[in-house]
């Protein structure tokens, strides 16, 4: 793996002695170092000013982004304070420093991920945060969006299945699960916004997802960026999946003639795995929530990358019934399997705790 450290223009102790721990773990396991504007580099580390938070100059887009920052507040306050530094970065992930607890950092993630890395000494400490952070920059994302308007006519207004997705939507907002949009476009400049638009092919930050099958290779899924508990056009807030073409790494979908689309979730490419692999599964829930005792994953790899599919793939093929199981994604959320919607929120409704705990242990 290539990576750079850019260059910082205030000299920050908590940049420094990153650069110089997390460097020397990064050249002690054989990573290649390189200049931070070389277009070949996997992985940008790069100081996030608390006052000024700026995104890394990046070439490209499979350029993983970690923002490193340092805040005076205290872990309680961190989320709130610290995800728009995320946000304003553009970074992949955001490592903070808190200036009372020196020898903790705490990693934040697009997906509400919040959670402390800590070591016996420094060296112990970089190489914690090496074994948290690389697996989540070498992942591979899928979000290119291909639209075709071959959606068949009698599609066009949506299926009972659709209509049963739009209701799923209001019965999670109910039960306060849908945390609230990230107010994204408050805090990016336009220029910033259509670059983050580009790497990532997000319509806004918005949390969780429903899908469920139409056939054998089709199946619906809810738009990204747009308000779950408000789900109404096909083709606008939910899509018709029909495939993934491996050689553009295109999710295909059909729309209807004359609609602008919205792009599909980011989950898009772990659903398609699912439902590709396990045909007993015919609907998903995905929510920024938590089931006690769910099976997790091991790794907290980004939404929308190929990695994250295979993990929840495995451990849903593990499961005594794929087709009715709840899967515990890593600081981030759940995914629930079932019939259809109406199934799974029967048996989700009073076992769903709105907090996500965060972990770090691997399960065995
Ligand atoms: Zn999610």
């Amino acid at each position: 793996m290539r990576y750079a450290f850019a260059d910082s223009p205030v000299t920050y102790p908590w940049w420094t002695s990153l650069q110089e721990g997390l460097g020397e773990v990064l050249a002690r396991h054989g990573h290649e170092a390189a200049q931070p504007l070389d277009p070949g580099i996997q992985v940008a580390f790069h100081p996030v000013s608390p006052l000024h938070p700026q995104p890394f100059p990046r070439k490209h887009r499979a350029t993983f982004s970690i923002g490193a920052t340092a805040l005076p507040i205290r872990p309680e306050r961190l989320i709130s304070e610290a995800y728009p530094l995320l946000i304003r970065s553009i970074s992949n992930a955001l490592v903070v420093t808190l200036e009372d607890d020196p020898d903790t950092r705490w990693v934040l993630t697009p997906e509400l991920g919040c959670y402390p890395v800590s070591g016996t000494d420094a060296a112990d400490l970089y190489e914690n945060l090496y074994e948290r952070l690389v697996p989540l920059a070498t992942s591979h994302l899928i979000i290119d969006n291909r639209f075709d308007p071959d959606l068949p006519e009698e599609l066009w207004q949506g299926t009972p299945a659709t209509e049963e997705m739009a209701w799923t939507g209001r019965v999670v907002a109910e039960w306060g699960l849908l945390p609230t949009p990230f107010p994204i476009r408050e805090v990016l400049s336009e220029e910033q916004w259509r670059h983050l638009q580009h790497l990532y092919g997000i319509g806004g930050l918005s949390y969780g997802n429903f899908s469920i099958r139409h056939d054998a290779t089709r199946f619906w899924m809810s738009a990204s960026g747009v308000d779950k508990g408000n789900l109404r056009e096909v083709g606008r807030d939910i899509l018709l999946v029909k495939g993934f073409d491996e050689a553009s790494q295109c999710v295909l979908l059909s729309v209807p003639p004359g609609v602008k689309p919205r792009r599909v979730s980011v989950d898009a490419i772990e659903h398609h795995m699912i439902y590709s692999t396990l045909p007993e599964v015919r609907a998903m829930v995905h929510l920024h929530a938590w089931v006690t005792g769910a099976p997790v994953t091991r790794m907290n790899y980004p939404c929308g990358t190929v990695e994250m599919g295979r993990e929840v793939v495995g451990l849903l093929a593990a499961q005594p019934d794929p087709g009715h199981a709840v899967i515990g994604m890593r600081n981030h959320g759940i995914t629930v399997t079932g019939d259809n919607f109406h199934e799974i929120l029967e048996r989700l409704e009073g076992r769903v705790q709105a907090q996500v705990p965060m972990q770090l242990e691997a399960v065995q």
